[in-house]
């Protein structure tokens, strides 16, 4: 039977396709007005990191069982809300761990030998005006990832192989791991030279990264964000990059994405991407297939594959 969705976000082009294909009806939030169109909706379908979903837009929706988000994080989605309506979310966790720690290995890299600005150097034709500045070594020196979880621990592993000294912050310490383990993040920051925030978005993680963390850090230390933007004080950050009292910062995630202030894009000692820590072909396509997994399982009323743990 034909089901009818409603995109809560920008679609990636391959579930867009692969929901066109098997005969799903998928409208535009920004298009659908008309409440028999809405009445005849069923489950709800975005990316993690866009999908804005409250108790008002469930109230226009009485259909709606079923939140399916292609991404991990879900910060954007009131679960009380969706509990209090029996709606179930589900997420595609796993099918992005090996890329988001890639990407976050490579801010380290790029903001510690400073990748982007050497290229430029080279482009600009400034290697035949002089030399380029003295960089600091990633090799060796002291990591510590916020967040201990899937992309933490990828993060981690690929860190050993640089031979890096790992510390970590977490809810909990975790037995079966080597790693030093730091009740709070103040603590963490003041022992490591690298400060990679892998923690869930949302009011739990709030401006977790603060001006105290920050002054841990110290003048010679990076912070890298591929987490969420909102787990990062931006004021606080700002002023320590100002400031010099850290020595740079690699973001992947901002505050109000897509928009990236002046002051940012201005800053020299930042290396800024676009939201990009899951966007390779291959993860693309495992989150769109995943994504799909729940979908039809939740029409067939098959367990779903993967609910969020609120869900489970
Ligand atoms: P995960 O397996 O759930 O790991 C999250 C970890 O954060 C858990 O280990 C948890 O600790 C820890 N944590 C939660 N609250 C904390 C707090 N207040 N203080 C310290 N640690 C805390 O999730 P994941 O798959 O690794 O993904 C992590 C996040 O990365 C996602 O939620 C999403 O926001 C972000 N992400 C970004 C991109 C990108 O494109 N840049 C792509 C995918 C995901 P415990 O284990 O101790 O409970």
């Amino acid at each position: 039977m034909t089901q009818h969705l409603m995109q809560v976000s920008q679609i990636p082009a391959f579930l867009m396709q692969a929901m066109q294909q098997e005969d799903y009806i998928v409208h535009d939030h920004a298009h659908i007005v008309d409440p028999l169109a809405l009445g005849k909706v069923t489950a709800l379908v975005g990316t993690g990191s866009e999908s804005k979903v409250d108790k008002a837009l469930l109230s226009m929706l009485p259909q709606v069982k079923l939140i399916a988000l292609c991404g991990v994080g879900y910060d954007g989605i009131d679960l009380d809300a969706a509990r209090e309506r029996g709606v179930v979310v589900t997420h595609t966790p796993g099918t992005m761990t090996a890329d988001v720690a890639d990407l976050a290995l490579g801010l380290m890299l790029s903001v510690s030998r400073r990748i982007p600005q050497a290229d430029r150097f080279v482009r600009n034709g400034d290697w035949v005006v002089g030399t380029f500045g003295m960089t600091r070594r990633l090799s060796g020196s002291r990591l510590g990832v916020l967040g201990m979880g899937r992309i933490g621990r990828a993060i981690a592993q690929r860190a050993a192989a640089f031979d890096m000294q790992i510390n970590y912050c977490s809810r909990s310490a975790k037995a079966d791991l080597p790693y030093r383990f730091h009740a709070s993040v103040e603590d963490l920051a003041s022992e490591v030279d690298f400060l990679v925030v892998a923690t869930p978005g949302g009011a739990s993680t709030l401006n977790l990264v603060n001006e105290t963390v920050l002054q841990n850090l110290g003048p010679k230390g990076y912070l890298v964000n591929i987490a969420r933007g909102s787990v990062v004080n931006p004021e606080a950050l700002l002023q320590a990059l100002k400031n010099k009292t850290i020595a740079g910062a690699g973001l992947d995630v901002f505050w109000d994405e897509p928009r990236v202030s002046a002051e940012w894009r201005n800053l020299h000692q930042v290396v800024l991407t676009p939201h990009i820590g899951s966007h390779t072909e291959e993860t693309r396509r495992a989150m769109s297939d995943l994504t799909m997994a729940n979908l039809r399982a939740f029409y067939a009323k098959q367990p779903l594959p993967t609910p969020v743990p609120e869900c489970q």
